[in-house]
């Protein structure tokens, strides 16, 4: 059976106490382990605190040159990682070779390699025009917050536990790592390859485990947590930073993404976005569509181009009947399976609430015979609001679709939702698409596609809302872990107005300045020279104003 370690300071060890995991495909035991207690997490930050100051002095193109190698070595172990993500997700190896999962993890070392030091490069600090700072200058740095604590989840444990490292060290952080209990060993193949990389041991630790390591690490001396998760998780690691009078964390949380449909919309076409959106990663991806609003006099057609994608995909997939008994399919390529059995369990629970109160079920929606955590592309009808699916994230492959009278209700019904991570608006008039997207609350709005831009590494990333705080990928992810630092240097000792005593001409001086640099009539600023310079005067033959 396959085993993971933990990584500290650059050594395997082991806490002495393991888990195992299954395998989604089949539910059986897969790999083990180890779960990491308190003195594992103490120590791994406590590695990581020493690892930190010189990696952060080092210079820009030592860190570079640490990103692009072990951006090269992850492409020659390209096929292992996808293996490994394979094994922990029931992910079809398409799934982690494309898109959202290992190109997104290589471009964010790409990105970062290129992007850094632009944005962390010192900023001088402009006075104007202002006869108290005469003298004076300075630069802006952007310095590492020290010791990151990055808290992952399992849907995306490549891509996403990437998006959490790679800005943190780029910028001169160390990182503790405390990956999902459903996928530790991916985020080992990372620090595998940093590791050979030559990052200096202590940069990057890894101390797998399941809440209660979380909840170690969140009480451990970092200085900022990154948490990616369900919200319901995040809200408590605020809660019990908030009670330490602690940083807040970043927070990546849910999703209910809307989808619009407008009237002149391709609907072929957007029919088969939605499908791809609301299955692909076997709809356990934050940014899945798990809401589509159709303009009612496309609703029809959008329903039937939409339910032969799915029909396609399910005979794909391989889930097959035998004596009106829905099978698991045998293979992985085309689909995988859920998580796990309690989420295959809230999937059903809303699907089946859904069909309770009135909702057509047209495609899927039961539980199928035989091993492993299946469930089949699920298609719905006659949605309404109030259903469990349109309020609570699903996270299962269920394309619930609503006919609006028009757009403006579709638009308001999207925004309804707490959870604003991603929307998308489809039309042919790309004037009106503009449009709509604008009036969409939420982080990322796309128009003609969905959520796609998580893979523009330049986009940032992250929710309006209860989705999050903070934002992954682009320069704002670098800003989320460096906080601004000024250097202000005085070059010429010039007399003090604001120092003791405060003087009558001292009063005068400031208060009739701040109408010559501000006031909004020329008239009125014009006035205040002479008074201001009557003040100095007066206060060069007082002590306190220039004398
Ligand atoms: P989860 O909240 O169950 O777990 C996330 C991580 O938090 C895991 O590593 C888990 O072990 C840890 N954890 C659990 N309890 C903890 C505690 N008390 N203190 C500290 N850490 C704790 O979420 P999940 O099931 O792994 O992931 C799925 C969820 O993540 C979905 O809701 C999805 O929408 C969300 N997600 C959001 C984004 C985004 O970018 N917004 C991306 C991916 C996933």
């Amino acid at each position: 059976m396959r085993e993971g370690r933990l990584w500290i300071g650059g050594e395997w060890s082991e806490s002495g106490n393991w888990a195992v995991g299954q395998d989604p495909r089949t539910g059986e035991d897969a790999y083990r382990y180890a779960v990491a207690g308190p003195n594992d997490i103490r120590r791994a930050v406590d590695a990581a605190r020493r690892a930190q100051p010189a990696w952060a002095a080092s210079p820009w193109s030592t860190r570079r040159d640490v990103l692009l190698r072990a951006l090269h070595l992850m492409v020659d172990r390209i096929d292992e990682i996808s293996a490994t993500i394979l094994l922990e997700t029931g992910k079809p190896p398409c799934e982690s070779v494309g898109g959202a999962e290992i190109p997104t993890g290589l471009e964010c070392l790409a990105y970062y390699a290129a992007e850094t030091e632009p944005v962390l490069r010192p900023r001088p600090i402009r006075t104007r025009f202002r006869p108290y700072f005469f003298g004076k200058s300075g630069f802006v740095y952007r310095k590492p917050l020290g010791v990151i604590g990055a808290i992952t989840p399992w849907n995306l444990p490549f891509s996403l536990a990437m998006g959490a490292i790679v800005p943190a060290l780029a910028s001169g952080n160390a990182v503790v790592v405390k990956p999902s209990e459903y996928a530790p060993l991916t985020v080992l193949e990372i620090a595998g390859a940093f590791a050979d990389a030559g990052l200096p041991a202590g940069l990057f630790n890894v101390v797998s485990g399941g809440p209660e390591a979380g909840a170690a690490l969140v009480a451990s001396q970092t200085d900022r947590i990154v948490f990616i998760g369900s919200a319901a998780t995040g809200h408590s690691v605020a809660r019990a930073l908030a009670d330490a009078g602690r940083m807040p964390p970043l927070l990546e949380l849910d999703g209910k993404d809307a989808m619009v449909v407008c009237a002149d919309a391709d609907v072929a076409y957007a029919a088969q976005g939605a499908v791809w959106n609301a299955f692909s990663n076997t709809g356990q991806l934050c940014c899945s569509v798990e809401r589509v609003y159709v303009v009612r006099e496309r609703a029809g057609a959008f329903v039937d181009q939409a339910l032969q994608a799915t029909a396609r995909l399910t005979d794909l997939a391989g889930f097959a009947e035998h004596a009106g008994r829905l099978h698991a399919p045998a293979t992985h390529w085309a689909f995988g399976p859920l998580i796990r059995e309690s989420a295959r369990q809230r999937v059903h629970r809303h699907v089946t609430d859904a069909v309770e109160r009135g909702a057509r079920l047209l495609s899927g929606g039961r539980i199928p015979a035989g091993p492993g955590f299946w469930y089949p592309p699920t298609v719905l009808a006659d949605v309404t609001d109030e259903m469990l699916v349109m309020r609570e994230e699903t996270f299962g492959p269920v394309l619930p679709v609503v006919a609006v009278a028009d757009e403006e209700e579709a638009v308001a019904r999207a925004n309804a939702s707490p959870f604003a991570l991603t929307g998308s608006v489809w039309t042919r008039d790309l004037k009106r698409g503009r449009r709509l997207a604008d009036q969409m609350r939420a982080g990322l709005v796309m128009v003609n596609d969905h959520a796609s831009a998580y893979a523009m590494l330049d986009c940032p990333w992250g929710g309006s809302g209860s989705g999050g705080w903070g934002r992954l990928h682009g320069p704002d992810a670098l800003l989320e872990v460096t906080e601004a630092c000024a250097r202000v240097v005085d070059r010429v000792p010039t007399p003090k107005v604001w120092w003791y005593p405060y003087t009558r001409p001292a009063y005068e001086y400031f208060r009739r300045g701040s109408e010559l640099l501000f006031a909004g009539r020329l008239r009125q600023r014009l006035g205040a020279v002479g008074p201001v310079l009557r003040a100095l005067m007066a206060g060069r033959r007082q002590p306190g104003l220039g004398g």
